[in-house]
């Protein structure tokens, strides 16, 4: 074993694992839509490495962009100083959101920008003196692992239980059935002018299990939040740039939210970015010139000028015709898989949002603990695919430049391992769903 995989077996605590888990697969370089294993494994990345890597590894064009800027600024305290990366990638990002939006906040990752989301929404009523200190939240959500993102995460879920006792109170909303009139009746019933702001993952619950709901439930829970003038936060860090078949999942939305969250696909996957853009109305409560309005909140890396540079190039590509065409490839890729797929009778439910596919197994699985996940992710990877199901659910959010070939071995791989499963006993050691 080469020298450095013993000091990571040693000394690494790797995210989201046990300790004690099996060594990780060591990644010699990234190129496209693959990861290249030091012992020559050509892997398909099918989920953009946890979402981020929208133009696939180690492009260009993004790699030249960081290159260039790192000869000449490579960092900067973002108090008090300003520098041109940051300036154009916030221009770029009102140019996209809806037009009331009027002000960037720069963070360090997912997690960060809805902590300031948070954190915004209540000092927006503070400033005002008149403080709202509850927040609404769905059933199944996701936000991030710092304690305000934890506090609006779904409770039951195994990131969050040893630390539920030390997380502020939060109100949740069922996660839609149906016609999603359950959780518009709980709105009706809960929102109340003691909220200061709703928080949701707009149209796809990300780490719930990519949950899909409908866009038209979404405007009438935004609208019913806006009656009692609740702050509304689109937490759009998996579902932003491009994912949901348009640049932001809000795009689907005849009412816009007030926050929006951003990272993941932000700079390419390059370096980590948050960022946290508020509406006319939210910057109003801190635009004055006293002390105890302003919003005391910054990180070290703020700003970051090469995660900015890395972000513009990632931006350009994107606004490309060609990567606009390869969301709506992808969309259909999926669209017609869904259709064209044999009922299979492990499969619970099989769904699309834009470049999204989730394909639900009739398992109970037990959620992040469950074996059927880690057997799964497993028998992909024997074949050469990351697929990392979350719990029961596999599913495919690639980077934009996997070809229509690349989609369809996934599909079909997919496929033989369903055709090829003869009871759902064979992955699991827990109970089987019924309907
Ligand atoms: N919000 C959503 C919707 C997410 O999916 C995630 C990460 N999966 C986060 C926030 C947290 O992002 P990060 O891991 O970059 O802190």
């Amino acid at each position: 074993m080469s020298e450095w995989k013993q000091w990571d077996e040693k000394y690494i605590w790797h995210p989201f694992s046990p300790l004690a888990s099996e060594p990780p697969l060591a990644v010699e370089r990234g190129e496209g839509a693959y990861l290249v294993t030091t012992d020559g494994r050509k892997i398909l990345d099918v989920i953009s490495s946890w979402w981020v890597n929208i133009h696939g590894h180690a492009h260009p064009e993004i790699a030249s962009a960081i290159t260039e800027q790192v000869h000449r600024l490579e960092q900067v305290i973002f108090a008090g100083f300003a520098h041109e990366p940051a300036a154009q990638l916030s221009a770029t990002l009102m140019s996209l959101l809806p037009d009331d939006q009027s002000k960037v906040f720069f963070s360090d990752d997912g997690s960060t920008s809805t902590e300031v989301a948070i954190k915004l929404s209540l000092q927006y009523w503070y400033n005002q003196g008149q403080p709202r200190r509850r927040i609404l939240a769905m059933d199944g959500a996701y936000h991030g692992d710092t304690f305000g993102a934890m506090a609006v995460g779904d409770r039951s879920s195994i990131f969050n239980q040893p630390f539920v006792h030390h997380l502020f109170e939060v109100d949740y909303l069922p996660f839609p059935e149906g016609d999603g009139s359950n959780t518009l009746e709980a709105m009706d019933q809960l929102a109340s002018t003691e909220h200061a702001a709703f928080i949701f993952e707009p149209l796809v619950q990300g780490a719930g299990g990519m949950r899909m709901y409908s866009a038209t439930l979404l405007d009438k829970l935004i609208q019913h939040a806006r009656s009692q003038e609740i702050i509304c936060i689109a937490d759009e860090v998996m579902t932003g740039f491009g994912r949901t078949g348009r640049m932001f999942a809000c795009d689907h939305l005849q009412t816009q939210p007030d926050i929006f969250c951003l990272s993941k696909g932000i700079t390419g996957g390059f370096l980590p970015m948050g960022v946290t853009t508020v509406n006319d109305k939210v910057a109003h409560a801190f635009d004055s010139k006293d002390k105890h309005k302003a919003f005391f909140h910054g990180h070290s890396y703020t700003a970051n000028p090469l995660a900015c540079a890395a972000a513009n190039a990632s931006m350009r590509l994107l606004l490309t015709e060609e990567v606009q065409q390869s969301i709506a490839r992808i969309g259909q890729c999926h669209a017609s898989y869904l259709r064209r797929r044999q009922p299979n009778k492990h499969v619970l439910d099989a769904r699309q949002t834009g470049t999204i596919l989730a394909i639900e197994l009739k398992v109970d699985d037990g959620g992040y603990t469950s074996t059927v996940k880690d057997r799964i992710y497993r028998h992909f990877l024997d074949r050469n695919l990351l697929l990392r199901p979350l719990g029961h659910v596999i599913y495919v959010l690639p980077p934009y430049v996997i070809t229509d070939e690349e989609l369809q071995w996934v599909y079909s791989e997919i496929d033989a391992f369903l055709d090829d499963l003869l009871t759902l006993e064979e992955i699991s050691d827990v109970t089987v769903k019924t309907n």
